[in-house]
């Protein structure tokens, strides 16, 4: 008998999700930027314990990355970024007209190199963009030592990272600039979503207008159920603003996430790290759980077994995927010339087992045997 799929991940919405849009739709009727993505942003300032004006709303968590690079960098401005980060940190910084430069990872870690990066480093380098691979920020202390000295921006691209503490505080309420992703699977959605949190006034005035076609002051005047008429625009804009829809999702995954979110996928990550650490053939990556709330579960497989454990795995319909493909293997960033040497051996090892909320100990069980089994059984 076939046993049930295993997903590697998935949204985890409900009643309560449902019950938020309905009000909006019946209650309020405003589908569009108002007062519920004001409360969103309020709540999320809550959470991060920062002022709400420090947070802008919008459509993705790409869309977050486009215009914090765009409110900070000119065109041909060069991002230090790793390559082993989704195509979307790459996307946004050519999108605002700079130049992403693929950077090797530390092993231990899968995050930004700074050794490397600082070999990269040209008379244009005016970012770093640190990818908080499977929710680990990493030596974020490092990163912003190595901006100072360097005179760089950071924009952290923490996609995978909401709701995580690097030495005690919230990612997000401190540094630079910070993005999120609220998309389906990342650790609390708003449908599509994402978030750009800052101190810097600047940048909070750019974005703010930028999300809604560069129309100077419009944030406040949805907010107020008002709209402009007769307004300027001095900067380039998007329609990348957050929905009233999209907000009142939100709202309810922040409430679900202290509780029910966070400690599962804590707990199910350390049921994989139990299992295992101690197994031949296979590295788990260093991480602090609990402070880390993992949004994903990769491991490298050794030994050029990676494929053989990942087809032993959809045999027992077990899903499973890559995080990432290096962006200077794409052709738009490199054309698939190998000049990363250790990023590209990585890649050929990473393997990302299934993690979401409503998985059990016993679907982490039963992957962690076919795992097990295929490093062990011969299976190559
Ligand atoms: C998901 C993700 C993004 C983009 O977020 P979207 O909301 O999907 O646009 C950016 N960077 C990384 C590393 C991601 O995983």
């Amino acid at each position: 008998m076939r046993k049930t799929m295993i997903r590697l991940s998935k949204s985890v919405v409900g009643e309560l999700e449902a019950e938020a849009v309905k009000s909006v739709i019946m209650d309020d009727g405003y589908l569009g930027m108002g007062k519920e993505v004001q409360r969103f942003e309020a709540d999320v300032a809550a959470f991060l314990g920062v002022p709400p004006r420090n947070v802008v709303c919008v459509s993705t968590g790409t869309a977050a990355l486009h215009l914090a690079t765009e409110a900070l960098l000119s065109s041909e401005d060069e991002v230090l970024v790793q390559s082993l980060t989704y195509v979307a940190s790459f996307q946004a910084i050519s999108a605002a007209g700079a130049i992403p430069v693929p950077c090797e990872v530390k092993p231990e870690t899968l995050t930004i190199d700074l050794d490397d990066a600082e070999r990269r480093l040209t008379e244009r380098t005016r970012a770093i963009m640190p990818v908080h691979y499977a929710s680990n920020p990493g030596n974020l202390d490092a990163v912003y030592a190595f901006a100072r000295r360097h005179d760089l921006r950071v924009i952290e691209d923490a996609a995978h990272a909401f709701g995580c503490t690097y030495q005690g505080k919230r990612v997000g309420s401190a540094g630079d600039v910070c993005c999120f992703s609220f998309d389906g699977i990342k650790n609390i959605t708003s449908g599509e979503g994402g978030a750009i949190v800052t101190q810097d006034e600047t940048v909070l005035g750019r974005v703010k207008d930028a999300r809604l076609l560069g129309v100077e002051k419009d944030t406040d005047k949805r907010f107020a159920g008002e709209r402009s008429w007769d307004f300027d625009a001095s900067r380039r804009g998007y329609r990348y603003h957050m929905s009233n829809i999209m907000a009142a999702i939100g709202r309810v995954q922040l409430r679900r996430f202290a509780d029910e979110f966070a400690p599962k996928r804590v707990a199910l990550a350390r049921r994989y790290r139990e299992r295992l650490q101690c197994e031949r053939g296979i590295r788990l990556l260093d991480t602090e759980l609990g402070a880390v709330v993992p949004h994903i579960q990769p491991v490298c497989i050794l030994d050029g077994k990676r494929d053989a454990v990942r087809e032993a795995l959809a045999e027992q319909d077990v899903q499973t995927g890559v995080h990432f493909k290096p962006n200077h293997m794409l052709t738009l960033y490199g054309g698939g010339k190998p000049t990363l040497p250790r990023t590209e051996a990585i890649y050929r090892e990473l393997l990302s087992l299934p993690l979401h909320p409503e998985l059990e100990m016993a679907d982490v069980d039963r992957v962690c045997d076919v795992v097990i089994a295929a490093l062990h059984g011969g299976h190559s």
